[in-house]
């Protein structure tokens, strides 16, 4: 299957919300960051087509730039999404180091992540940034997906509301419309390889403020956001975050990094069915 129309194909399903028999969506996406190798990955690729995974979840793939030939390779005739951890601003020209928004097409990417909160923290990266990043993704058909997110000092002061809220108003300013065609991912940064997550309530309280948030910024026009949770997700606690209303999914970081701890993540997601 090409990788434009698994990206649709998760966009129809998404929408539909609830399958028949009652099964939420998910979409169960791997941050691999700078690790792993040309072996290690291939190995991990290979695994990953031979795993069962119900209709209902949606695996998405995000290794290191140069790895992305061989998903592209390996996941050609297999469901399994795949994108880039960054993409450019820019269109193309004299930006060294860079990667464009058509050279990721090029590599059949369906996804790209925009706006990682390590990339914000190391690399200066602004809200603006990260939407043009979006809006360029969106541009040649790339779902980005926007990370979010406040710090510690953030959450603890009660400040995070009005973090998560300025991050979604900028990425609005710049997609406008399309913003509801972007998936949000919501990492508190201090849960991000920390081992600590959020409570339960704080989770649904936080997804549904992101999800309200984007229906004003989306003038209320219905349908679906995405919104993924992000930050220590693992086979322990993805079960439970998964029951939360308004989390469509995750972004696992650490616990990605092993097909068995990745598959063992989607094996607890698959086991008595979902919501
Ligand atoms: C991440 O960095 O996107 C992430 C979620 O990492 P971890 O699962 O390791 O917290």
């Amino acid at each position: 299957m090409e990788r434009r129309e698994i990206a649709q194909l998760v966009r129809t399903h998404m929408e539909r919300r609830l399958e028949p028999e009652g099964k939420k969506e998910y979409i169960v996406a791997a941050n691999w960051k700078m690790n792993m190798s040309a072996k290690e990955i291939k190995a991990f690729l290979k695994e990953i087509c031979d795993t069962d995974v119900p209709e209902y979840l949606h695996i998405i793939i995000f290794p290191p730039f140069p790895y992305l030939p061989y998903a592209q390779e390996m996941l050609r005739y297999e469901a399994v999404a795949y994108g880039a951890q960054d993409v450019a601003e820019q269109d193309k020209g004299a930006y060294t180091g860079e990667i464009s928004a058509a050279m990721l097409a090029d590599c059949g990417c369906s996804y790209t992540l925009a706006g990682h909160s390590e990339r914000r923290a190391y690399y200066g990266e602004t809200s603006d940034v990260v939407a043009r990043k979006a809006s360029k993704a969106l541009e040649y058909e790339i779902v980005p997906v926007i990370c979010i997110g406040e710090t510690l000092e953030e959450r603890r002061s009660g400040a995070y509301k009005e973090v998560l809220k300025g991050q979604i108003e900028e990425a609005a300013k710049v997609c406008k419309e399309r913003l509801a065609q972007c998936i949000i991912a919501y990492e508190p940064v201090w849960a991000i390889g920390t081992g600590v997550i959020p409570t339960i309530k704080e989770i649904g309280e936080t997804h549904r403020y992101i999800h309200d948030v984007l229906a004003s910024e989306c003038n209320n026009a219905g349908g679906r956001f995405q919104i993924l949770y992000g930050g220590s997700v693992n086979e322990s606690n993805v079960k439970e975050i998964a029951s939360v209303p308004f989390v469509d999914g995750f972004l696992a970081g650490g616990a990605s990094l092993k097909a068995e701890s990745f598959k063992n993540i989607i094996k607890r997601l698959s086991l008595d069915g979902c919501l």
